[in-house]
């Protein structure tokens, strides 16, 4: 079976007619194949290249389900968690999910190698609802105690092979362990 809509695969309003805003309406095969087993609390493992639509693959069924909690991050916590392997690829993580998101505020910190700690450890001392990072100075956060990752109900690798090939295994496992332990994994790879 196929499904035509944003709403067939599950997704409720007002989420899809954000999306019907931004001119999508038809969701890609990777969204139509992986968002479904996400909305049932399932993990995937996505083959996926840049174009396909993947962002919105991994990142609706955590902003559906970030929109279903009540109540506030807890400070130095993030609910939900994407490593990316680049900083570009992680700056065009967050503007893509930022705009997916319906007028009720889902918040979102960036945490990336090679720029100033001290504006992020600010941004996540109050909690964030998703946190995206690339790996390296994720680890260093942790180990300062500046985040705590046991609230982490999503966890996405994305482009797992190029943070592989990058030489992050250690701090991505060491990392994933910290997470919650009933957490959601998704894993995207090209
Ligand atoms: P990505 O593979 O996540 O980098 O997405 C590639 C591009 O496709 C981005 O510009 C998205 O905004 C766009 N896009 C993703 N899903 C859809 C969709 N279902 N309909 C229209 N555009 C989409």
């Amino acid at each position: 079976m196929t499904n035509s809509t944003f709403a067939d695969l599950g997704l409720a309003a007002p989420l899809t007619d954000k999306l019907a805003s931004s001119g999508f309406t038809i969701p890609t095969p990777i969204q139509q194949q992986a968002i479904p087993p996400q909305l049932s609390g399932r993990d995937i493992l996505g083959i996926a290249q840049t174009g396909s639509g993947k962002t919105a693959a991994f990142g609706l069924p955590i902003i559906a389900g970030l929109m279903e909690l009540k109540g506030k991050p807890e400070p130095r916590s993030a609910r939900a968690l994407i490593l990316a392997p680049t900083r570009e690829l992680a700056v065009q993580i967050e503007e893509a999910l930022r705009s997916f998101s319906p007028a009720r505020r889902i918040s979102t910190a960036l945490v990336l190698g090679g720029v100033s700690r001290y504006a992020q450890i600010q941004k996540l001392a109050g909690g964030v609802d998703i946190l995206i990072a690339t790996p390296g100075r994720l680890k260093d956060l942790v180990d300062d105690r500046k985040v705590r990752l046991d609230e982490v109900r999503w966890l996405v690798l994305d482009e797992a092979d190029r943070m592989l090939d990058m030489g992050f295994i250690k701090p991505v496992r060491e990392i994933a362990a910290k997470t919650n332990p009933k957490r959601q994994t998704a894993l995207v790879s090209a």
